[in-house]
């Protein structure tokens, strides 16, 4: 099976990869936003790469591993060259709690390559690190994770966490080219762009910039967020209202939220979590429909103004406090 090239490839940071501007966020696989059947699962992913998506992002977090499990199904069923599409996978955090040490992160890479079906990742991230101390990342675990780097299992390194200080706090500690991405999430929304003030320092160190999250882990869809969804209720609300809004004019918030995501061309690639081949193809005609018409931009202004109120609202992470 060959891929249609039809989405825009983006260059992330200095590592020479390029990836598809929306990417395909696997946490649903691990049914955390519901139930999904193995079919379906591997239909989204053979669809997603049918349709130009090169980049497929995973963790053994994300349903206790069975989203790696799925993935790597996935990847099987595709039966191309291991070059036509790049992958990301985590370590440090599991149902069981967090672990960022270096013999957790050496073990934890096999696991997920044997779960994956792969020899390698392309992107070994560490996974929600302020839940864990920063300077045991520094010290401790970046090195361990140059050591897998030089043993050939991931290409590149990268670091993940929701507040943005977490980013900032390592970069400025370890030595350059050694963290060759980040990844933000619910940071470049239409409720919360606050990444946005973080993109110049990322550039200036040549780290690649992956945002996850573009419909706020589901506060911007009509069927609304999942029971755990950790955001305050004001902010909840307010979504709830602009989908409505959406809604009512015939509009759909999600296709707006993706295209407010992917607006923003320093940002490599928009991960969106699908779980369904209709999710995949809506997406990918988002983006589509932004390069060739551009965004709604008079229902966006709209509801930028019913999210006013809570806009860059966001909700406390991990025991780090920056
Ligand atoms: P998201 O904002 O992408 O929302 C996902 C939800 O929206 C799911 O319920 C999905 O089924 C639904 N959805 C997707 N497309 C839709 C459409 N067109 N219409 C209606 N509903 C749609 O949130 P997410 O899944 O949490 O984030 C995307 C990915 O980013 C994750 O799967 C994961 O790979 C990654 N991520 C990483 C971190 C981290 O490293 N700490 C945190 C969050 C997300």
């Amino acid at each position: 099976m060959a891929a249609a090239p039809s989405l825009e490839l983006r260059p992330l940071g200095s590592t020479g990869l390029k990836l598809s501007s929306v990417g395909f966020g696997a946490s649903p696989l691990g049914s955390v936003f519901g139930p999904v059947s193995e079919e379906e699962a591997i239909a989204s992913v053979r669809e997603a790469f049918r349709l130009g998506i090169n980049f497929f992002d995973t963790s053994p977090y994300y349903g206790g591993a069975l989203s790696e499990k799925m993935l790597g199904k996935g990847f099987k069923a595709l039966g191309v060259a291991r070059d036509q599409y790049i992958v990301s996978t985590k370590f440090g955090r599991y149902k069981e709690g967090f672990d960022f040490s270096a013999e957790r992160v050496t073990k934890s890479i096999d696991e997920s390559l044997e779960r994956l079906q792969l020899d390698y990742v392309d992107i070994l991230h560490c996974h929600d690190i302020e839940f864990g101390s920063l300077d045991q990342i520094v010290n401790e675990t970046i090195p361990a994770l140059l050591k897998l780097k030089e043993a050939g299992k991931t290409r590149f390194i990268g670091i993940t966490g929701l507040p943005l200080g977490i980013f900032t706090y390592v970069l400025d500690r370890v030595p350059l080219g050694s963290v060759d991405v980040i990844l933000s999430y619910c940071h470049y929304s239409i409720n919360d762009s606050t990444l946005e003030d973080l993109l110049p320092y990322l550039k200036s160190k040549g780290v690649g910039v992956i945002s996850a999250s573009p419909l706020s882990m589901g506060l911007l869809t009509e069927s609304g967020p999942p029971e755990w969804h950790p955001a305050p209720s004001e902010l909840k609300a307010a979504c709830q209202a602009a989908s409505a809004y959406c809604k009512e004019k015939g509009k759909n918030i999600s296709k707006l939220a993706m295209q407010f995501s992917l607006s923003n061309k320093d940002i490599s690639t928009i991960l969106v979590g699908m779980n369904s081949v209709t999710q995949v193809q809506q997406n990918v005609a988002a983006a589509a429909e932004l390069v060739t018409v551009g965004k709604d931009e008079k229902i966006l202004v709209e509801i930028e103004k019913i999210l006013e109120p809570v806009k860059n609202q966001t909700w406390p992470s991990g025991i780090q406090q920056l």
